[in-house]
């Protein structure tokens, strides 16, 4: 029986979850928020209860001590000894790291390099595993990357059709993200379809606030709709997705309020998708209450989320020449039923048909009519497992 914690550090946030292993059993998750600013807050959840603290933290160092602290308080561990393995989420692994890696001296410096690649997340990831690494140098220590389930997309897909030098030189291509609730999900919905996950091809389908969308054959990703950057793909709830990049220089060009290209992105990735187009919010609940109402932009808003996701699984079709099943999973797709209706409706020719009721108990498993070609899951997501089972293969 092992203890292993699943981390995901963020630039003032660190999620983690307490796990027993093989056993798989999560035994209390929590969050510190606001870290490095005042009145940061610890929460700490387990047996149904939820534990609040406001205080001043200043760096993930100081987390990672209360986080230890709150532990023993809680008496869910008794030593620190007892957490024998730590797995960190890190967002971007490049072309580097193709599978979860255990973390030494090296793999933490090329980590480093890779900042690039995810400048808003990358270097949170490595401040969190440096401040366990502090703490619990011996402990056993592995990097889940949100990229490596899609480094085995085919160079057709991974590409991008500019001049091949900016592949060579500065590694521009699809790296895509969300890989680990990805593959998750994949593995979960070959067990609900009592199939080797080998033999389907499916298309899973993250729709949270982030939301991406992966063609995944023979239990490997071929395609997905994130870029070079999470920015890419469907519309999110505060992102844009894809769109025409000339659109970039004509803005800087004509509109005075910008300054430089980053401040372009950043509109792009925090102040646009739903949140743009409906200028009220970047939740999906708000979104609909407002619908109710009869707001058009938020109807807008709504149309074209659903445009853009159905225009993607409708391409992944293609890619995969047919599918067996569509995913859904994360905060949108776990529970939003009028989202999964209208997508599946508006696919109908593809041989889906969702079974109403199914659909509004939603939960977990098939959703699809009995005689659906394309069976339509819902699987709920968890990165946190997934992230601890990759600790547990590098025990064995
Ligand atoms: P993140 O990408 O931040 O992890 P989540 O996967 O938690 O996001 O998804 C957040 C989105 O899920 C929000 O748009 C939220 O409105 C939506 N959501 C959560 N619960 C529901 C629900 N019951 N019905 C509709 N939408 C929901």
């Amino acid at each position: 029986m092992y203890k292993t914690l699943a981390i995901n550090a963020g630039s003032s946030s660190l999620k983690w979850q307490l796990f027993e292993m093989p056993e798989e059993k999560m035994l209390a998750k929590g969050l510190f928020e606001r870290i490095g600013l005042p009145d940061s807050k610890s929460t700490v959840k387990f047996d149904g209860d939820s534990h609040e603290r406001t205080l001043d933290i200043v760096d993930h160092r100081q987390a990672v001590l209360l986080l230890m602290d709150e532990l023993i308080h809680f008496r869910l561990i008794h030593d620190f000894r007892e957490i024998t393995g730590i797995g960190h989420r890190v967002v971007a692994g490049g072309e580097y790291f193709k599978s979860s890696t255990v973390i030494s001296p090296e793999v933490l410096e090329k980590l480093q390099t890779l900042s690039y690649l995810a400048p808003l997340h990358n270097p949170a990831n490595i401040l969190g595993i440096e401040a366990f690494q502090r703490l619990l140098p011996d402990t056993l220590t592995v990097a889940v990357f949100d990229t490596a389930f899609h480094t085995t997309m085919p160079e057709e897909a991974f590409r991008y059709p500019i001049p091949t030098r900016y592949y060579e030189e500065f590694e521009v291509r699809k790296y895509g993200a969300h890989g680990t609730s990805h593959k998750y999900v994949a593995h979960e919905a070959a067990r609900v379809l009592g199939k080797p996950l080998e033999e389907l091809k499916l298309i899973t389908a993250h729709v949270g606030n982030g939301a991406s969308i992966t063609a995944i054959e023979n239990g490997k990703s071929v395609d997905t709709s994130m870029g070079f950057t999470p920015l890419a793909g469907v519309m999110m709830g505060t992102r844009a997705g894809d769109m025409d990049a000339s659109v970039l220089p004509y803005l800087l060009e004509h509109d005075d309020s910008l300054e430089n290209a980053q401040q372009l992105i950043d509109i792009l990735n925090n102040q646009s998708g739903i949140l743009g187009v409906s200028e009220l919010s970047s939740d999906m609940r708000d979104l609909e209450a407002a619908m109710e109402r009869g707001d058009k932009k938020a109807i807008l808003a709504y149309r074209m989320f659903v445009n853009r996701l159905k225009k993607y699984i409708a391409e992944y079709f293609g890619v995969l020449n047919g599918a067996d099943a569509l995913v859904f999973t994360a905060g949108i797709g776990e529970n939003d039923t009028l989202v999964r209706q209208d997508i599946v409706k508006e696919l109908s020719w593809f041989g889906m048909a969702l079974d109403p009721e199914l659909n509004i108990q939603g939960a977990n498993g098939i959703i699809s009519k009995l005689d659906s070609k394309v069976k339509v899951l819902v699987i709920p997501t968890n990165e946190e497992l997934m992230i601890a089972r990759d600790v547990e293969f590098f025990r064995k």
